[in-house]
């Protein structure tokens, strides 16, 4: 029998090791941590029964994934549940965008923008679905809808200041950048709209709904599936040299790529070696997770019903932000998130004790504390919030890479994201996947279409094992 053993128990690591073993391998995953899961793990992180996402929270394009929806997860007890207002960006003064699942709805409360929104955004999540099965995916394919996808690039290719710029309202042009600002790179650089249009049209079409139970039903559904088609699990085993890992037809690497460049070591042809050697890490993330008591208390009732709220204030001060963390400097007010995922799915919260999700765009390897920052973000927008909090936990850059080696110094996007990993990820191929050894694939959000809880990563690399395999 064919064997395959995939390094890594990501959302990537377990896509391609369900689709490898649906397709008759014998699948073993060998996972670091002592759970499975990587970005999507839930716990009751305060012993209070409330359930708080590690990492990821909110999944646009895990809902309007064709690679998750391929694997018919809701047969293995994923259900994904969906915010009443799927993201709210409050500004100083007291006025909110709210985007909703409808693009009519969302452009209707942006006023002299309507027309605008409904056109550009709604005209984006039309075609979505065409969209995806190129986007995500390696841009240096040969595409499947070439014209659909030339309107989107004509668009995506601009800095996300320039796509601002067609807004009047600094509603609008806010809850553009705060979208955009997902990608943790610079605005005013070409490409960097890409983001924006992406996560907004996966929005229109699918919402930003959170998985019941917690992201971890994600990870639960695909190992279910996993064993179901004859697939096994070990955790708490560390991949450090590619001779650990033992025969195996295939190797899957859901690992960075300097971690790929020490596993493999000197079997990676020298183009390969240099290019993982010298890839490039972005920005990262200070996660701090509240337990509260009553609801946040913001001042737009808007963000009340919100699963997201983006705090940042206006596209010019997130846009500076932004470029701040990319220099290296920390903002005094650094671009927030904050999820309130038992909007959505009221199985997180115990009584009136409530799950509060938030993370700061801040420095790669920031070692100073931020908590104070998101804190103060918060009560900018919901002033009195602070009462309200009955214990908090700070998760550091350093701490993050310590629970995930992947999340190098804090990057929680696989990579930077700038123009040049927007095209060629971990570098310039048609099979980006392929290491340059036979057999051996590197499967994790290095690859395109980047970070994300979607599998595409992993479909992609596990289809270019199956060719490799003659199947
Ligand atoms: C705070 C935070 C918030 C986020 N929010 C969202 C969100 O709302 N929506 C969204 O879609 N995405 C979000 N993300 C991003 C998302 O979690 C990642 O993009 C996604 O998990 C990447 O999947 P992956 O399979 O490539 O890698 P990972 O999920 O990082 O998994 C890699 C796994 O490989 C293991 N591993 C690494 N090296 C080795 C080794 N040598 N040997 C054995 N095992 C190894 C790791 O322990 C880990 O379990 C967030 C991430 C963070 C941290």
């Amino acid at each position: 029998m064919t064997t395959a053993v995939v390094v890594g128990s990501g959302p990537n690591g377990l896509t391609a090791a369900v689709m490898l073993a649906r397709a008759g391998c014998d699948v073993r995953v060998i996972e670091a941590a002592d759970e499975i899961g990587g970005g999507t793990r839930t716990s009751d992180l305060f012993g209070r029964g409330t359930r708080h996402d590690h990492c990821s929270a909110f999944h646009p394009l895990g809902a309007g994934s064709p690679a998750l929806r391929a694997l018919k997860l809701d047969e293995h007890g994923l259900r994904w549940r969906w915010p009443e207002i799927d993201c709210a960006h409050p500004l100083d003064g007291g006025g909110a965008a709210l985007l909703r699942r409808s693009v009519s709805d969302t452009a209707a409360g942006l006023d002299v923008d309507e027309s605008v929104w409904r056109d550009m955004i709604g005209g984006v999540a039309a075609d979505f679905d065409d969209l995806a099965e190129d986007l995500l995916g390696p841009l240096l394919a040969w595409p499947r809808h070439p014209v659909r996808l030339a309107e989107f690039g004509h668009r995506a290719l601009y800095p996300a200041t320039g796509v601002a710029r067609v807004f009047r309202s600094d509603a609008a042009r806010a809850l553009f950048g705060g979208v955009a600002a997902h990608a943790f790179t610079r605005l005013d650089r070409p490409g960097s709209a890409a983001a924006g249009l992406i996560l907004l049209a996966a929005g229109h079409r699918y919402g930003w709904p959170v998985a019941e139970g917690g992201s971890s039903a994600i990870t639960s559904a695909l190992a279910s599936a996993l064993i179901d088609a004859g697939g096994s699990i070990t955790v708490g085993q560390t991949i450090t040299d590619i001779d650990e890992i033992g025969d195996a037809d295939v190797v899957m690497l859901d690992v960075m790529p300097g971690a790929a460049s020490r596993i493999l070591g000197n079997r990676l042809p020298a183009r390969a070696s240099r290019r993982y050697d010298r890839y490039r890490h972005g920005p990262a993330a200070f996660k701090v997770d509240y337990l509260i008591d009553g609801e946040v208390g913001w001042t737009h009732p808007g963000c009340s019903r919100a699963g997201t709220v983006h705090l940042g204030g206006t596209f010019a001060e997130i846009a500076a932000a932004e470029a701040d963390v990319v220099a290296g400097v920390m903002p005094g007010r650094p671009f927030t998130l904050v999820g309130q995922q038992w909007l959505a799915d009221p199985s997180r919260a115990v009584g009136s004790l409530k799950p509060l999700w938030a993370y700061a765009h801040v420095p790669h390897g920031y070692t100073g504390d931020a908590t104070a920052a998101v804190t103060a973000q918060i009560e900018r927008f919901a002033p009195g919030f602070r009462d309200r909090i009955i214990d908090v936990v700070s998760t550091s850059p350093a701490d993050l890479e310590l629970a995930n080696a992947n999340q190098v110094g804090g990057d929680i996007g696989g990579g930077r994201n700038d123009l040049r990993h927007l095209i060629a990820r971990p570098g310039l191929s048609p099979n980006p996947y392929d290491t340059g050894i036979p057999g051996v694939f590197l499967c994790s959000s290095a690859t395109p279409p980047g970070g994300g809880v979607h599998g595409m990563c992993g479909h992609h690399a596990a289809r270019a094992a199956l060719r490799h395999l003659g199947r």
